[in-house]
């Protein structure tokens, strides 16, 4: 297959625009609604051909180069929450963002010598992590997408594949930067969406076809999250069928991982979804999302430990004088992976994780993974056999595959463990520094 090297461009803009108006619409519908319609495409389009966009902050460079890394390690803040700030709001944030890429964790001055002993915990870390960027409270979705997933769509449409995850701990605004929030507007997946459908319409000369997809994997149980469920029930018997739903997770059937010549890792029995719009695929979102909702609204400490999967497959078919031409397949995989929180006694024992019972197998062999890529600058051996998650992303993660991660935190001190942890894991996570090979 002939692939010419991905290139991406990346927009050096910081939209200060707030959502108006759209504030109140329904987050994501089957149709858009139309004043997020028109913000989003004037601030998508303007990020694509730089108008005049201000900005105070320094020209990111372009990241167009051969030795581009191929994976982008990012930081969020979230802001404190109202009942973080009463129980603690006093001392103020345990994380400090010295700049757009660096960030202590523990400030040495954060508390008085006396509240540490009070505390009778050692603390005073005092540690500085440099990401690739950093996302503070104030940074808008639009901002976010700009500087992650955005910068991942020419590669999809050229034929390679990505995968952006939200990592982070229960809590920390994994699901807010992917789904959204009502508050706040679209996350990532529906931003990217939307995007995307602009840049293939955009693109007279190629025909493209956009298929979906939509799983769970919970347990080494994957779900296709796009299949409703079989009888359309009254509220009564929904309750029962929930609680005899969890009786029989453990035991239900898996839908099963292979791997294809061509089309790389696929999952048997998986629907997808062929769409010919942005509202198609927001439908879908949508859909899906309820379905995963209903699973965790039953059982939050379920919900934190379940990954949801989004794959946009991009299939492009160029045509040269009525012949069609070279097909290419890039693949977007866009994940909100389990609360981290479970991971992290492992973690902090160092480079070797163990899988525990009560721990989430995926998330512990996707460290594992990327502490791999990490060391053998993708050329030794990966585990991605040890968990249904990795092996999902086999096709998707290292070699030639681009990866953003966001890293989300609170910065509370009453997270203390889990933004440490998490920002340790984010560190790991850089060291995968492979050079993107032509593949021609
Ligand atoms: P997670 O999916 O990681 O468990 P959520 O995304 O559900 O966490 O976020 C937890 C809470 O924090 C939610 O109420 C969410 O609206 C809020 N939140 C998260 N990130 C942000 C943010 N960047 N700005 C404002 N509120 C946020
Ligand atoms: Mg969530």
């Amino acid at each position: 297959m002939n692939r010419p090297r991905p290139h991406t461009t990346i927009s050096p803009t910081r939209p200060e625009h707030k959502l108006k108006n759209a504030t109140s619409a329904p987050l994501i519908t089957g149709q858009i609604n139309p004043d997020l319609a028109a913000y989003l495409k004037k601030n998508l389009r303007s990020s694509n051909e730089n108008e005049n966009i201000t900005t105070n902050e320094p020209v990111e460079p372009s990241a167009s180069t051969d030795a581009e890394d191929n994976i982008l390690v990012t930081i969020r803040v979230r802001p404190e929450s109202v009942k973080e700030k009463e129980l603690t709001g006093r001392r103020g944030p345990l994380v400090r963002i010295v700049d757009r890429n660096v960030i202590t964790f523990d400030p040495s001055d954060y508390e008085t010598p006396n509240e540490r002993r009070a505390l009778g915990v050692r603390r005073g870390k005092d540690l500085k992590f440099a990401f690739d960027r950093i996302f503070d409270e104030t940074c808008t979705q639009m901002e976010v997408y700009q500087n992650t997933s955005k910068k991942l769509l020419d590669g999809v449409l050229d034929g390679y594949n990505a995968t952006v995850f939200a990592y982070g701990a229960t809590g920390a605004g994994k699901t807010y930067t992917m789904m959204g929030a009502d508050s706040s507007g679209p996350g990532l997946l529906p931003l990217t969406v939307i995007d995307l459908f602009n840049k293939i319409n955009e693109n007279n000369n190629k025909q493209y076809k956009v298929i979906v997809s939509f799983l769970e994997v919970y347990n080494e149980t994957i779900r296709d999250l796009l299949v409703d469920p079989p009888l359309d029930l009254n509220a009564e018997d929904a309750v029962l069928a929930d609680k005899k739903n969890k009786r029989n997770r453990d035991k239900e059937q898996s839908l099963e991982i292979r791997e294809d010549k061509l089309k790389g890792v696929i999952v048997s029995g998986l629907s997808s979804h062929v769409c010919n719009n942005a509202d198609e695929v927001l439908a879908l979102i949508k859909r899906g999302s309820s379905h995963r909702t209903q699973y965790g609204t039953a059982a939050n400490s379920e919900s934190s430990r379940s990954h949801a999967v989004f794959q946009i497959m991009v299939e492009q078919c160029e045509r040269t004088a009525n012949v069609m031409m070279d097909v290419k397949m890039g693949k977007l995989s866009l994940i909100d992976l389990a609360g981290s929180e479970r991971a992290s006694v492992t973690m902090n024992r160092g480079a070797r994780l163990v899988e525990g019972a009560n721990i989430n197998k995926s998330l512990l062999a996707l460290a594992n993974c990327i502490n791999a890529l990490g060391k053998n600058k993708g050329k030794g051996y990966v585990p991605y056999r040890n968990s249904k998650l990795t092996r999902l992303l086999k096709d998707s993660l290292g070699g030639n595959c681009r990866t953003v991660m966001i890293a989300n935190i609170s910065p509370n001190s009453l997270c203390y463990e889990d933004s440490y942890n998490t920002l340790k894991y984010a560190n790991r996570a850089k060291d995968i520094k492979t050079t993107i090979k032509k593949n021609v």
